[in-house]
């Protein structure tokens, strides 16, 4: 073998990534939290398709949180404080990174605002922050004259493809409307004003980096249909009608999803590639959703976080 031969099987064999050892090896242990519904049929863990994986692969201690598929910010703020407080006996660690993505969005909040002494970081992926018209459309308090019938009948038709699909085909469950009231409009603007750190003040500018020593972050995609093989993009296509052209990822505006400092809000990407669904079926032409997740390990790594 030639040296030259020699040199590209050794950079065959080790491809040059980012992921050197280390890169991902946060202090603290990094916890993902699920959004609505939760994909009751395939579980919590699944639902980061692929992503624990590869934060654990460079030195992060993961840990998936599960709390109530379908219910409010508060019920689920709850169940993942006490979630907190077990990963922290279990560690030993005197934090946690918190990740949540949509729904996960307002709850990681919750317990950054009840217990900020035991929260590092929360960091919001497609969070429904400010509420988004999808729910707002499902509970009828869309505002009259705002969209037309049509649009109203796609985006419903739109939901309820994406809620059969997330709940495993069993439908809306007994505390959907619990839920659906968090991630109104309405709903979520009674809950920032309860709980507030991050959140920006302006209609879609950036929020405070750090509230009570909690650093806080936030991303999203803006694009609905991304990955023809994928049979959630039609739905979501669908669904994206509520927001009457206003950047969207599909489900949730991208000025609601803003919090603390806004790494980015306009990946191509919709809400369910944002946690690389279906099953890695993503836009081939934007950045890995799973890259994003490693990255921003090594952000927090940098923060000494
Ligand atoms: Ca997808």
């Amino acid at each position: 073998m030639t040296w030259l031969g020699a040199c590209m099987l050794a950079l065959a064999l080790f491809p040059a990534t980012a992921s050197a050892a280390g890169y991902t090896q946060t202090k603290y242990p990094i916890v993902l939290v699920h959004g609505l519904f939760g994909f009751d049929n395939i579980g919590p863990v699944d639902y980061w398709y692929g992503i624990p994986s590869a934060l654990r692969a460079d030195g992060a201690k993961v840990y998936v949180a599960q709390v109530s598929a379908a219910n409010s910010s508060e019920v689920r703020g709850e169940q993942l404080l006490t979630q907190v407080k077990q990963i922290l006996a279990a560690t030993g660690a005197a934090k946690v990174n918190l990740i949540g993505h949509s729904h996960g969005g307002p709850t990681i909040r919750y317990v950054a605002s009840v217990r900020p002494d035991l929260v590092a970081s929360a960091t919001s992926v497609g969070g429904v922050n400010k509420g988004s018209s999808v729910a707002d459309v499902l509970l009828g308090v869309a505002p009259p004259g705002s969209l037309s019938n049509t649009v109203i009948v796609s985006v419903t038709n739109g939901l309820a493809t994406v809620i059969n699909f997330l709940s495993g085909g069993s439908g809306l469950n007994q505390n959907s409307l619990a839920a659906a009231q968090s991630l109104s409009t309405a709903g979520s603007l009674k809950f920032n004003a309860a709980h507030p750190a991050g959140v920006p003040t302006t209609a879609c500018g950036e929020g405070a980096y750090t509230a009570r020593g909690v650093y806080y972050f936030s991303w999203s995609g803006a694009k609905s249909y991304t990955n023809v093989f994928d049979i959630m993009d039609p739905a979501l296509a669908l669904t994206s009608l509520a927001f009457g052209g206003a950047k969207n990822d599909g489900l949730v505006a991208s000025c609601s999803t803003h919090l603390g400092r806004v790494i980015r809000d306009d990946y191509a990407m919709n809400h369910m590639d944002e946690v690389n669904q279906t099953v890695g079926l993503v836009n081939l032409f934007e950045t890995n959703p799973v890259t994003l997740y490693r990255q921003h390990a090594n952000r927090l790594r940098g923060l000494g976080l």
